[in-house]
């Protein structure tokens, strides 16, 4: 049995005329002979009425610091509207269909709420519809718990659902429909000439994904990557054939190897605060100790941490900029923050021991006069904290600088 999942994200399911765009993506796969797992992300975004954020602002309205459980339970909502609504169109369009939830689909999660990880699928009902010849809707972003409880799989989570059930149902093909052609050079919202990237490697688009692009989730590509299943990240609305995800490149009918660029992409992620706390008495390890262990207390995650002997810079996630100045001052720290930080950063797995990417990359922010806060690289990236008003300017320098455009 061919079996194609094919995963439509929240921006492709928001009118009538682009739910008939995924009927007819739908049917012609099946035409193909392939059997179709359809799994769905929650219609919209930001303030749409039925979006997965417009139910998290409702209940902290009422509540600031919601209970993790039951915010699963409302979070896991908008997938079951989308759901129910394209299997009534994929039905009025003449596709035999069922919608399951996370849990009638197999998906069983830790208990992590939020956050929750995929430990492995029943495939049982999915098996059973495709039998039948009928065409499973799986709500994506939701499982259940080995005890039993509703979670969520965390941003992004109906690719990792797409993912995990591929990998179960050992399909053929991961088709990821989105807003855009594939995955490009640059989010193509901010860089108006980035270049689509018609096939690279896990590898790659994990770097990328770890780094900020969110255009699909790097838990999904590790999962599919595990499972050896080629993804596929492709339009909506265009007929396109998108951006391949696999280890090989299929070159008219004769397999070819990828090779990984240097530079693959430029990516970003903004809403960051920048926290410094200088000491010039420090001595010891203590004041690290003290810093580190009142953030974890307060639940926060700390990145791009730089310690040295008289100061410690790290920065942290934008929201929770109030939580972590408040348990700085409850040990008598007194941090300087910098709200408002972005970070890009320069992707290429290949990147490793050739001279000069850094030398470029502070040319070219040097050249926009745009203030590098912080930097740091690995093996597979550089990447610089920038404030979020110089976040485009950034972005498109280091794209030209490095020619990846069109
Ligand atoms: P969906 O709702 O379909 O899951 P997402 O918003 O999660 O869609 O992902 C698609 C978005 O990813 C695009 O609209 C684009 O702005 C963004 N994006 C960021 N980086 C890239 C990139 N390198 N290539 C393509 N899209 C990117
Ligand atoms: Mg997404």
């Amino acid at each position: 049995m061919k079996i194609a999942v094919q995963k439509f994200g929240g921006t492709s399911l928001t009118t009538t005329e682009l739910r008939s765009r995924v009927s007819s993506i739908v049917s012609s796969t099946i035409s193909s002979g392939r059997k179709v797992v359809v799994v769905v992300s929650a219609i919209g975004r930001e303030n749409d009425p039925y979006a997965t954020d417009t139910f998290i602002k409702l209940v902290k309205e009422t509540n600031p610091e919601p209970l993790d459980r039951e915010m699963d339970m409302i979070m896991s909502c908008g997938e079951i509207i989308s759901g129910v609504l394209l299997a009534n169109h994929l039905s009025n369009t003449g596709i035999k269909t069922r919608f399951l939830t996370g849990e009638q689909a197999g998906v069983v999660t830790d208990g992590n709420f939020g956050n929750a990880h995929v430990l492995y699928v029943n495939p049982g009902n999915i098996m059973d519809c495709l039998e039948n010849d009928i065409t499973p809707v799986v709500a994506g972003f939701q499982g259940i718990s080995e005890n039993g409880e509703l979670t969520t799989l965390g941003r992004g989570g109906s690719d990792t659902t797409a993912s995990a059930l591929g990998v179960a149902l050992n399909a053929e093909i991961i088709d990821i429909f989105t807003d855009v052609e594939g995955i490009m050079t640059a989010d193509p919202r901010i860089v108006t000439n980035a270049r689509l990237l018609d096939a690279i490697s896990y590898n790659e688009i994990c770097q990328l994904a770890r780094e900020g692009a969110r255009v699909v989730h790097p838990r999904a590509i590790e999962i599919a990557m595990q499972g050896n299943v080629p993804l596929r990240v492709r339009s909506t609305r265009l007929n396109s054939t998108g951006t391949l995800i696999s280890n090989q490149l299929y070159d008219n009918g004769n397999q070819r190897m990828i090779k990984d660029q240097l530079i693959t992409g430029i990516t970003y992620t903004s809403n960051l605060t920048q926290i410094k706390i200088e000491d010039s008495n420090n001595n010891g390890t203590q004041l690290e100790l003290n810093v580190f262990q009142s953030l974890a207390d307060a639940g926060i995650s700390v990145d791009f941490i730089n310690v040295q002997l008289d100061r410690i810079v790290f920065t942290i996630q934008g929201e929770q900029a109030d939580r972590a100045w408040k348990a700085l001052k409850g040990i008598n720290i007194e941090p300087i923050m910098e709200m408002n930080c972005a970070k890009v950063a320069v992707v290429g797995a290949a990147m490793t021991g050739i001279p000069g990417v850094m030398a470029s990359v502070v040319a070219a922010m040097n050249a926009q006069e745009i203030n590098i806060l912080q930097s740091g690289d690995s093996y597979t990236n550089i990447w610089c904290l920038v404030k979020e008003k110089d976040l485009g300017k950034a972005v498109n320098a280091l794209h030209d600088k490095f020619e990846l455009g069109n």
